[in-house]
């Protein structure tokens, strides 16, 4: 295969050896896992730079072929929430180039994840002279209108990220959404913005037979079972789903409902301590349907295929979302999706043929499509089908890695991109 480069992956606090479900770990995580794959398939060489959140691993591990995790000592060598690094990403930065041009190989392109590894791509940009591919993943802006004083990312998020935009050869944007955010929220020139969704492996989120998954669960064929798989944190709206699902129990008083909700800080709930989960589960109490909840606890990606099968209906009800992986996986598992119609939920997910979508924050709304999916076996089966299809047809990540490498071949050429404001996926 011809070789096409090397990239400098920086992904500060997600690392794509993480055990993921918790806090900090989701999304991010798994971009930087089947991206780097999938462009080495492709021709590239791909080092992911981490920080070195525990001192166990070798600097160097081998994630697959032609992908390497870097860990990068920057701060104490445990984890630290990503809300509290940004006074590490100084040695972070230094560390980045220490390494780089300790390397043989040169590096042909940095890309970059997150507004704090931007910051240090900018910086590196600078001093080696190399081009930057930036995604943002999330944006502060939105971050700050929707979560107010909760927000706990630090003041310099915005400016940083408006220096981004300035200084990066190229913004990755995720979806259309992204890009309208990026225009009301950050202004100035966005014509080096492309939008480039991300993707599902497929082969991983796969339909699997429902009796099956649910024999190897411990779930009964008559149970009627409504579920979440996501990371415990407020703005995901798990609350809403658990006021939605108590509308259905009052409502259908004896019917077999269960609600399965997969995620949080440890594989046996038990021993999670989190604020979240135990307001989840205040919640569910003060509601009366502590007894239809099963909350599993985090679960690896690898499994999670028998959870979305076990689903009747599979839901996502976040306030806002920048992309959004967990629709994708529910529609690429066959599943009846119900989504809230915000960020790249409203671009992965066609109302109506793949899913259906309900404003955030609404569990009333909510309710009435989990019951009107609930009494139609017919169409949650349509939905299904129709998902998979486009999902396999829009969101693999052998198409984002053509995607993306299409952006780096065109860049690396001094090619002008197309305008963002035009709102084209890039071809592939
Ligand atoms: N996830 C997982 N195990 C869990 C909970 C979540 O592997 O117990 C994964 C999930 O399958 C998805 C990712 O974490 O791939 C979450 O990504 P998403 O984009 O949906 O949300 P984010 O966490 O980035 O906000």
């Amino acid at each position: 295969m011809r070789y096409r480069g090397n990239i400098a992956m920086i992904s500060e606090h997600a690392n794509p050896l993480s055990l993921l479900g918790s806090e900090d770990a989701g999304g991010q995580n798994v971009y930087v896992y089947e991206l780097s794959l999938g462009l080495a398939r492709l021709g590239y060489r791909v080092d992911v730079l981490t920080r070195r959140d525990d001192p166990r691993p070798p600097e160097v591990v081998r994630l697959g072929p032609g992908v390497r995790v870097v860990h990068v000592p920057a701060g104490p060598p445990a984890f630290i929430r990503k809300d509290d690094l940004w006074e590490h990403m100084p040695a972070f930065m230094e560390g980045c180039y220490t390494y780089m041009v300790g390397q043989r190989r040169g590096y042909t392109l940095i890309h970059s994840n997150f507004w704090m590894s931007g910051w240090v791509a900018c910086g590196l940009k600078l001093r080696l002279g190399l081009p930057v591919v930036h995604i943002f993943h999330a944006l502060g802006a939105i971050k700050r209108l929707e979560q107010g004083r909760a927000d706990t990312s630090p003041r310099d998020r915005l400016r940083v990220e408006r220096r981004i935009l300035r200084e990066a050869d190229r913004i990755l944007a995720q979806c259309p959404a992204e890009v309208e955010d990026l225009k009301r929220y950050y202004g100035g020139d966005l014509s080096r913005v492309c939008v480039v969704p991300s993707g599902v492996n497929t082969r991983r989120f796969r339909v699997v037979p429902q009796s099956r998954a649910r024999a190897r669960l411990g779930v009964g064929p008559e149970e009627q079972v409504v579920g979440y798989i996501g990371r415990m944190v407020p703005r995901k709206g798990v609350d809403t789903l658990i006021r939605a699902f108590a509308r259905l129990v009052a409502e259908r008083p004896g019917a077999p409902l269960r609600l399965m909700i997969v995620g949080g800080e440890c594989r046996n709930p038990e021993e999670d301590t989190s604020t979240e989960l135990a307001r989840l589960k205040g919640l569910a109490e003060m509601l009366g349907v502590a007894r239809h909840i099963w909350f599993v606890g985090k679960r690896q990606p690898d499994e999670l295929a028998e959870y979305y099968g076990a689903a009747d209906i599979m839901v996502s009800v976040p306030w806002y979302e920048p992309f959004g992986l967990t629709p994708l996986e529910a529609q690429a598992c066959g599943r009846a999706f119900v989504g809230s119609a915000v960020g790249g939920i409203t671009f992965t997910v066609v109302d109506g043929v793949t899913g259906l979508l309900v404003p955030p924050r609404d569990d009333a709304a909510l309710a009435e499509k989990l019951a009107l999916l609930l009494d139609n076996a017919d169409l949650r089966r349509r939905l299904g089908r129709a998902a998979r299809r486009r999902v396999e047809r829009e969101f693999t990540w052998a198409k984002v890695a053509e995607r993306t490498a299409s952006v780096y071949e065109d860049l690396l050429a001094g090619l002008i991109p197309v305008p963002a404001t035009a709102v084209r996926v890039v071809p592939t």
